[in-house]
Parts: C-alpha cells; structure tokens; sequence
C-alpha cells in the first residue's frame, strides 16, 4: 500500500531506478554505505561530483586519477535519487541486490543521511538550498529519527550560506563532523595540504561548536613511516582543550587510521595499539569521549 502523503517521483527518471539490483549503480550523487559505525545504512549525498576540494589530503580517497564524469550537480535528480534510495531502503528492496543482499539482519536499519562526497560539500555554493531541500524529502517521509551527518573540513563556516544550511541541520537532527587531523601549522599543512590556515579552521570549529555540540573526526597516520611525534600528539590535544575552553562543545572525538588505498603511497595506516593508545591519550588530556576506529572492517 503506498503512502500517500509522499508524492509520486517524477515518472520520467523513475524507469532510470527500477527496482533491480543495478539501481544504485546508476545513481549519480546518492550512494548507500554500509557502515557498521553507524549500525545500518547511510545514505550518502555527493555535492562534489566533479571531484573539486578546498584541501588536498595526503591520505583522501577520493580517486582523481579518473575525470569526473558529472561536473554539476543537478538538484532534481539529486533529490529524486534521495527520495528513491529512501524508498528501496525503507521497503527493504534494497537487501533483495546483490550489494546489500548479505547485510546482518541487526544492520538492516536506516541512520543517517550523510552530506559527504568527492569534496568538501559546503563548498557548494548552494549549499543551505540543497540541505532545506533533503530536509524536506526527509520530513516527507516522516524519518525524524534518522540523523542528517555533514562530514567537513570547517574550512567554510564562516560564511553566511553555509551558517544557514548548519541551522537547518540542527532543525532536522543534524550531526556536524568535522575532521581535524592536527595540532600544529606544520603538521596540518603535511597532512591536509590546503592553502587555509589551520587557525581559520579551529576558529571555524570553535564558532559552530558553540551553537550546538559536534562530532570531531581525526585521521592520524604513518607518513613516510613515520607516526605524528609525541609533541604533534600533545597539541591536537591541546587544540581540543582550547575548543572546549572558548565554550565550544565536543560530543565525541573519532580517532581514525587509513583504511583505504589513500591519495599519496608513502601514507600508511597505524597499528591498531597506536589508534588505541591515541584514543587513550585523547581521553585523558582532553576528559572527553573519544573512540577508536582501525580500519575498513569497521565501515
Ligand atoms: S577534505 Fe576530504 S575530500 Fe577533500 S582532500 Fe581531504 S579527505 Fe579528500
């Protein structure tokens, strides 16, 4: 029995997303993961299709070594692809593919919407648009559990479009993840190789972390062999510490490794005992939540 009160997807791409197992793989900005982080799916949002970011991180997945075959993204597609994942993971068709056809029955769950991608998705200049509009399909489908998750870089909050699509977030059980991968100029400038300084990017964090309470994501790394020193481990934690001293509110801190093939071949991941123990650490130093994640079997 179909609901209603969601209006019909407009027929003429709905042939382009029947109901096979092939579906996803034609969509071009919605993609579904299974993330056992999150214990069910995660319906990813991709507001860089043409594979454009602000940074240029030593360990990125992204793969830019192939060209982008969409360089804009096309709002009603994206929002009917929203819409029609949504409905093939509510109605359950989507564990009848092949992809998603072994998923756990525990896992067989919705969790989130995540604004993430081949980018930094608040560059996209219309940003608090598109994130009303997602909103919106959310709502119509009445998922008011289901978290909206903006994975960032903060390099843009400080502009004013952006601070309106973060405000929409916190009306529709938004989540802001924001990766910070260092605690000092020199190390953020190896790691994240951006021409903003690491400063705007604290400020930035600092600022949106004072209106409601954020999620940090940290990746940290062997470079050429060699993990972040004893001293770069002390000043993320300091960082950390200033955040919360200005009235900044971390709810949790997310300690990573590389568990991709990454950007650059002289990254590698740590051990799973030095994630633990810079998890351990940023615990201590900063009394705040902080939970470790090793590797691709945990996404
Ligand atoms: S900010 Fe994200 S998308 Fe951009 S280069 Fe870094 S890891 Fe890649």
């Amino acid at each position: 029995m179909p609901d209603e009160s969601i209006p019909p997807t407009d027929q003429s791409v709905l042939p382009l997303f029947s109901r096979h197992e092939r579906a996803f793989e034609q969509f071009r900005f919605v993609y579904p993961v299974l993330s056992r982080r999150a214990h069910g799916l995660s319906l990813g949002v991709n507001l860089n299709p043409d594979k454009v970011c602000n940074f240029d991180c030593i360990y990125c997945q992204v793969d830019r070594t192939s060209e982008a075959e969409t360089t804009f993204v096309e709002t009603e597609r994206l929002l009917d692809e929203l819409d029609i994942g949504l409905r093939l993971i509510l109605s359950g068709d989507i564990y009848q593919t092949h992809k998603f056809g072994g998923t756990p029955a525990a896992l067989r769950r919705l969790n989130d919407i995540a604004f993430s991608g081949d980018g930094e998705p608040t560059t996209y200049r219309n940003f608090d648009e598109l994130i009303a509009e997602c909103a919106k399909v959310k709502r119509r489908h009445k998922l008011d559990d289901v978290k909206m998750v903006l994975i960032t870089n903060a390099s843009m909050f400080h502009r004013e479009h952006v601070q309106r699509g973060l405000a929409i977030l916190d009306q529709n059980n938004g989540e802001i993840w924001a990766k910070l991968d260092a605690g000092t100029q020199e190390y953020y400038q190896l790691v994240d190789r951006t021409a903003i300084p690491l400063q705007q990017i604290l400020d930035n964090i600092t600022a949106a972390a004072k209106v409601r309470p954020i999620v940090i994501q940290a990746l940290f790394m062997r470079v050429s062999g060699e993990a972040p020193s004893a001293a770069e481990r002390e000043a993320f934690c300091e960082r950390l510490n200033e955040i919360v001293a200005a009235g900044g509110k971390i709810k949790l801190v997310q300690v990573y490794t590389v568990a991709r093939r990454p950007a650059e071949s002289y990254v590698a991941p740590l051990t799973g005992a030095e994630v633990d123990a810079l998890t351990g650490l940023v615990a201590r130093r900063t009394g705040l939540l902080a939970t470790a994640y090793y590797g691709s079997a945990n996404y």
